[in-house]
Formats: structure tokens, C-alpha cells, sequence
């Protein structure tokens, strides 16, 4: 009988983002990936979503090391958050780890792991996991799919992936070596990227993007092109760079991530733009508008990122007008459809012409959709199936897509975070749950919690009324107030008599609790909060926030 092994899922299944898994070993305990997720509307204030980490920390002498699939922030952005209460090595490829590595030296926590790089192919020891590292595709280059040999056999973890048959760094999904390892030792189980599943058909190549990059430069020969894309996507801007240097441009980089990324792109040999063909930002000033490509971020039209900065005519080195050619070489996640809105008018305001995802084929996906999906069934042939990356729609419609492909339902477990499955000689269950739920991040605070988001949320749609007013602790008489002041509920100045109002009807409420014996501070409290509560909403069907400070003497 062979030893059980356990996956324990911290995040990513049920939403896009914080991708963490828990592979048990020996008693060892092997991550898979640790990320984190940008917040959406419903989370005011908050920079950032981590997994909770909860388990981890109470297993802290366990984990044995963390690897990584690829260098988006959803599945390396909280490795510097875990890393400040536990210690590991951390294993991906260069580049995963360059990308990876900034977050954790801005932190400071560099001491706490030791990045080990790996090569395509690798199959390395890590402690009690015999671990593979299969090239996949994807929109970030060097990604891998991770197998582990384990005692239960074949654990194979898609990462982020597609099948891109002319991929522009040459390096596509070795579908052959899955296909070695399911026709030899098997697939057991298969965990795999669910974000496309409820796309058909098949992802276009990234290389056809650049043909129609290099057909929009041609078209617009007399302007200055402004590319908008994600800095981590290395062989879009190559793409881009080609397709300015091919109409005899320089190219100069705006946006932090952007430069960055760049420069490490180019280290690591991965960015082929020579030296004369790159420009500071500072130095394109003179040149006439045909000689200038300039690649910058904010592609999801975040507020401070440089074409946000660019389409407010705030930049400090790019104004643009009727000369300019903007491409968003994007698509806009979930979410920043408004934001990315906003940006494309603020540039059409400024004259400039802009070219998206919606007008012309300047962007593909980065994940596989049915028809991919569907390949890597057929070829990894699972025993077992869980699908990944996805909101709870996508990790359905992938189980359905599992299904058609003619594997029992039993054999596919649809799970969600802080799942735990076991993996034994009998099959493949449900064993248990951890905690995972949402740590919120605002600052360096670690976390936020429920309530301060639920308060945030009133407070934006409904505004505070602070009732400030002192009172006699022997008696319950008022002293001094009632002092109504809000923000957000009504506009103070215009409403006087509304606020003049609001004091009396709480003062009558005071007097009453007086007259009826000295009333305790908590129910002075009281009163106020349900006298100040009712007359605002009775008056103007609002519920702001109330707050009632009673003082005593
Ligand atoms: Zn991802
Ligand atoms: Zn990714």
C-alpha cells in the first residue's frame, strides 16, 4: 500500500487570483504557486486579496519549498506577505524569479528563501517531491506545467497555459513529454487552468497579434505610436519593439513595471531591442512623431499608471494630440471595462486616434480555451480531474468539458478554496476543509477583516452623522449639545434647518430617557443612535452611518 498523499487548495478555485496549492508528501508540504488578487468594487480601500495563510503558518516546520508556475502577480504576488512568518526556497524558472524577486526585495525578505532557478525539462528532487518542469505557453514566457512523481502517482498541474502552435520565443506546451508521462506512468490527477473554459475553439497565436501590430504601424507611418500592454508580457513587447523598428522608430519605456521588466527582459536575454533603438522618455522630446514608439502601462486603465496619467494630459513627458496613435494591446479583465473606458475617451478628448481589443485584433489570450483544454485532456488521459484558475462558472464549465471527453463524474471533484483532498491507493476524496477565507491588505496593515469593509461600504453610499453631545452623569441631563455633524448624508451648509431639526428630536429623546431616571451611558448611547437613525431616515429614506458620542461630566 502505497503512502496517502494530500493537495490542500488556499486559493484561485472560485475566483481569478491568489492561486495557492498544498501538496502533502511524507509529512512535507510542497506550494504550488502564491498569489495574490486585485480587488474589485465591493472592497473600497483595499490594495490587495491574499489566501489566508492560517494553515500554513501552523505548519510552519513542514513546508518544505514553494514552486512556481509562471511570474504573474496571481501566482507569485503574496510569496513576500508568507515569506515574513515563514522560511523557504523558492524554485521557478530565471525569469518567474526575476519578476517574482522585486516584490520580496521591496520587502526586505530576501534572507528568507533562496531563489533556485530551473531549465526547461528539469526534474529535480525537492525534499521527499520528485518534481518536473514542463514549458507550457502562456502570456508571460517561461511558464511551466509542474508534474510530481509522487507515491500515488502523477500529479500534473497545468499552470497557466494554451497551445500556441508558432509561439514568438519558439518555446511552445511540450505536449509530447505530457503525453510520455501519461502512456508510462500514467496521469492520476490532473489540476488545470479553467479561466477559458467557457471560450470554444482554439487561442489564436500570439504571433498573429504582431502582424497586425506591424500592419496599424504601417498604416499610421506619420504618427507617434503610444502602445499600451501588461509589463510582464514580454513577447507582446517584443512584438511592438519589431514592429517599431522595422518603421524605423526608438522606443522608449513609461510606467515603472514597464521599465523594469524591460531591462530584465533584456538581461536575461529574453528582450531583443539593441541599445540604438532605446531612448530615455526624457530624450524623445525633439524627435519628429514618425521616429517614436513609446510602450507604457496601464492597459486595464488603472488611475495613476502612465496612459491613465497620458489620457488626463497630466504625463509629464508625453502631451498627446492629433499626432498620436494609442493601441491598448488588451483586453479588459472582468471589472476595469469602466476604468479602460474612461482612459479611451479622456484620449479620443486630447485628439489623439486609439486603437483596442474591440476595433482591431491587437490582443489574445493567454489561456486555453475548449478546444486546448480538450487537447490536454486526450493527451494527459487523467485517472482523476480537478479543474483550477477560475470562478466557480469557469471550474464548472471545465468539469462539464472533462465529462464530454469521457471521463465518469466520479473521477472529477469540483472543488473549492480550502478543499482539502486525499489521494490514496482507494481514489481520490474530499478530506477535510482549512480556513481561506479573503485576507484583505490595505497599506501594511495585514488584515483589513469583514466589518471595516462592510463600514467602508456604508460610509460610501450613505455618508456619517456624528452626534456629539455631553450630559450630566447623575442626572441624565444634557449639558452642552446635541452637535449634529455629517459628511456624505447632506450637504451641512444647505441644510441647516434639517441638522437643527435632527438636534431637537434627539434632544427630546435625551429628556425623555432622563425623565425616566438616570439613564447609563450605554443607553444614553442608544437612544441617540435610534432617535438620530429614525428622524434621518423617516426625513430622507437614508441610512448613513450613525455615530454617537456621548460625553459625561
Ligand atoms: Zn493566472
Ligand atoms: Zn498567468
Amino acid at each position: 500500500m502505497a503512502e496517502p498523499v494530500r493537495l490542500t487548495f488556499l486559493g484561485g478555485l472560485g475566483e481569478i487570483g491568489r492561486n495557492c496549492a498544498c501538496l502533502e508528501v511524507d509529512g512535507r508540504i510542497l506550494i504550488i504557486d502564491c498569489g495574490l488578487m486585485f480587488p474589485d468594487l465591493s472592497m473600497p480601500g483595499v490594495d490587495l486579496v491574499l489566501p489566508d495563510f492560517s494553515w500554513l503558518r501552523e505548519n510552519a516546520d513542514r513546508v518544505e519549498a514553494c514552486v512556481l508556475t509562471h511570474g504573474h502577480e496571481d501566482h507569485v504576488g503574496a510569496l513576500s506577505y508568507l515569506l515574513r512568518d515563514l522560511s523557504f526556497p523558492i524554485y521557478g524558472s530565471t525569469l518567474t524569479l526575476g519578476l517574482a524577486r522585486s516584490r520580496i526585495d521591496e520587502q526586505g525578505l530576501l534572507d528568507r528563501t533562496e531563489l533556485i532557478p530551473v531549465l526547461d525539462g528539469e526534474r529535480r528532487w525537492i525534499g521527499p517531491f520528485d518534481v518536473e518542469f514542463i514549458p507550457v505557453a502562456h502570456s508571460v514566457p517561461h511558464g511551466f506545467a509542474i508534474a510530481i512523481h509522487t507515491p500515488q502517482g502523477v500529479i500534473l498541474h497545468s499552470g497557466d497555459w494554451k497551445i500556441d502552435l508558432t509561439p514568438v520565443d519558439g518555446r511552445r506546451t511540450d505536449l509530447a513529454r505530457i503525453g510520455t508521462i501519461a502512456t508510462t506512468e500514467g496521469v492520476r490527477l490532473l489540476l488545470a487552468d479553467s479561466t477559458n473554459a467557457e471560450e470554444p475553439g482554439h487561442t489564436v497565436s500570439e504571433r498573429e497579434v504582431g502582424t497586425v501590430l506591424r500592419g496599424l504601424f504601417a498604416a499610421n507611418r506619420r504618427q507617434r505610436m503610444v502602445v499600451a500592454c501588461f509589463a510582464s508580457h514580454l513577447h507582446r513587447i517584443q512584438e511592438v519593439a519589431d514592429a517599431a523598428i522595422e518603421s524605423d522608430r526608438v522606443i522608449a519605456t513609461l510606467g515603472r513595471s514597464m521599465a523594469k521588466n524591460v531591462a530584465l527582459g533584456r538581461q536575461l536575454g529574453l528582450l531583443r531591442i539593441p541599445d540604438a533603438n532605446l531612448r530615455d522618455i526624457e530624450q524623445i522630446g525633439d524627435l519628429p512623431p514618425e521616429r517614436v514608439c513609446v510602450i507604457c502601462t496601464g492597459s486595464q486603465g488603472e488611475p495613476m499608471s502612465a496612459l491613465a496619467l497620458m489620457a488626463a494630459g497630466e504625463n509629464r513627458w508625453i502631451k498627446l494630440s492629433a499626432g498620436d496613435t494609442v493601441i491598448l494591446s488588451s483586453h479588459a479583465i472582468p471589472g476595469n471595462e469602466h476604468s479602460v473606458g474612461r482612459v479611451i475617451d479622456g484620449i479620443h478628448r486630447l485628439g489623439a486616434d486609439v486603437i483596442h481589443s474591440g476595433l482591431a485584433p491587437v490582443h489574445v489570450s493567454g489561456h486555453a480555451k475548449q478546444g486546448e483544454i480538450k487537447t490536454l485532456l486526450a493527451i494527459a488521459r487523467p485517472e482523476y480531474f480537478i479543474p483550477v484558475h477560475g470562478e466557480f462558472r469557469h471550474l464548472t464549465h471545465h468539469s462539464r468539458l472533462a465529462m464530454e471527453m469521457g471521463l465518469p463524474d466520479d473521477r472529477i471533484l469540483l472543488c473549492e478554496d480550502g478543499d482539502v483532498v486525499a489521494i490514496t491507493d482507494e481514489g481520490i476524496d474530499f478530506a477535510g476543509e482549512v480556513p481561506a477565507g479573503y485576507l484583505y491588505v490595505d497599506g501594511i496593515v495585514g488584515d483589513v477583516g469583514r466589518g471595516v469593509l462592510r463600514d467602508r461600504r456604508v460610509l460610501a453610499e450613505e455618508g456619517v452623522v456624528i452626534v456629539v453631545v455631553t450630559v450630566d452623569a447623575r442626572t441624565g441631563e444634557v449639558v452642552a449639545g446635541p452637535e449634529v455633524i455629517t459628511r456624505g448624508w447632506v450637504y451641512a451648509p444647505e441644510a441647516e434647518s434639517l441638522l437643527e431639526e435632527a438636534r431637537k428630536v434627539i434632544t427630546i429623546s435625551l429628556e425623555d430617557a432622563a425623565a425616566q431616571g438616570s439613564p447609563d451611558f450605554d443607553t444614553l448611547r442608544r437612544n441617540v443612535r435610534q432617535a438620530a437613525g429614525r428622524f434621518v431616515h423617516e426625513r430622507t429614506r437614508r441610512r448613513p452611518m450613525i455615530v454617537p458620542v456621548v460625553m459625561e461630566v
